[in-house]
């Protein structure tokens, strides 16, 4: 291990993660730590049946294996889904969820749906449905109608767009209205594979500072886009699809999982170490900052605390200390996670309800053709 700056000689003040707590903290607490992109539909594909053949590049993943699960979504698996997701989230010390979903056959009430799940663990979330034009325009239709219904109703959310690649033009200028309408940005995946490489052109006319711009392996330095980066780098390395090295960018850049759970420190650890191989002389400061943009993102995760199991709870320190959890979890002065369960919700209860909702769910996966 090497050793830079350190961030403690200059005191706990000049940590970007930790200075901005609303609330006094120990030098073993943090804020709650804000997952930037999530997908709680996805909890239950863990041990899905393999798909019809193997995949072989980015596009041929989402076809066989993601467009596949989201199609046989009901309302009910979903539930059980984001509540366990929810409840994994919270077991990190992540209260805040950025989550962008898609359910193609189940759209009306789905986000609703998952709002509900995270209030009843007793986090965050911030909601938003994925429009594309891949099942017709009725579809796309549909999905901007959710987003509508959803933030008119006063839930906490954005308006969602799967990507540019899978949606005309006029639905992509559709779901920029009515983000600029409800006074919120857009939730976008971003050149993420090839296959979207052209986004930022088409993007470019309608971006603004409050949009969430999904992975951006594959945009230039200079794209252009205005918005806040979201780099996963656990999800770019399974799906082989390069790294972003989200260091380039001129936007702020946050960190998210795409689903894969919600374990903010091990995707800090991940997205520092995936650095590291790129570039030998990088610090764990950088990946701790775009930790911290997620405040700008989610900044009533700053209400919450978390009470970690290793002191202290600092960059360097955190990066180098795989398998720390939190000991406590309070989300706006209320404790929902202490002695190793969350306190509102029985963890044994919502595995056993996943559990068995994973069985149905993976049954229409073996029967869809
Ligand atoms: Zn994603």
């Amino acid at each position: 291990m090497t050793r830079g700056p350190d961030p403690l000689a200059d005191g706990p003040g000049t940590d970007p993660l930790r200075s901005r707590a609303r609330r006094p903290l120990a030098s073993h607490q943090t804020p709650g730590l804000v997952c930037a992109h999530h997908h709680l539909y996805s909890t239950l594909a863990r041990g899905m049946p393999a798909p019809p053949r193997t995949p072989r590049g980015f596009r041929e993943i989402l076809e066989l294996v993601w467009w596949r699960l989201d199609r046989a979504l009901t309302l009910d698996i979903l539930a059980a889904s984001a509540r366990l997701g929810a409840l994994e989230a919270l077991e990190r010390g992540c209260t805040a969820l950025i989550d962008h979903h898609e359910s193609p056959e189940s759209i009306e009430g789905s986000l609703t749906v998952i709002a509900e799940a995270c209030a009843e663990v007793g986090i965050r979330v911030s909601c938003a449905y994925g429009v594309t034009d891949r099942h017709g325009p009725d579809g796309a239709r549909r999905g901007l109608a959710e987003n509508d219904r959803f933030l008119a109703e006063g839930g906490r959310g954005m308006v969602g767009v799967h990507a540019a690649f899978t949606c005309r033009d006029e639905t992509l200028e559709a779901a920029a209205d009515l983000a600029r309408r409800h006074g919120v940005g857009v939730h976008v995946h971003v050149a993420e594979g090839p296959d979207d490489a052209d986004a930022a052109s088409r993007l470019a006319p309608l971006a603004r500072p409050d949009w969430l711009l999904v992975h951006g392996v594959h945009l230039a330095d200079d794209h252009g886009l205005a918005g806040t980066i979201v780099h996963n780098p656990r999800s770019n390395m399974n799906n082989g699809v390069g790294y972003a090295r989200p260091i380039r960018f001129a936007n702020p850049v946050a960190l998210g999982t795409d689903g894969i759970g919600a374990d903010m420190l091990e995707e800090f650890r991940l997205a520092y170490v995936r650095q590291r191989e790129d570039e030998v002389t990088a610090t764990p400061l950088d990946a701790w900052s775009w930790l911290a943009t997620g405040y700008d993102l989610f900044p009533e995760a700053l209400d919450d605390r978390v009470s970690w199991s290793h002191d202290p709870a600092e960059a360097w320190h955190l990066a180098f200390t795989p398998g720390v959890r939190p000991l406590t979890v309070e989300v706006s002065g209320e404790l929902v996670y202490a002695d190793g369960a969350p306190t509102r919700v029985d963890a044994a209860e919502i595995r056993a309800h996943a559990a068995e909702a994973a069985r149905r769910l993976h049954r229409r996966l073996e029967e869809m053709p």
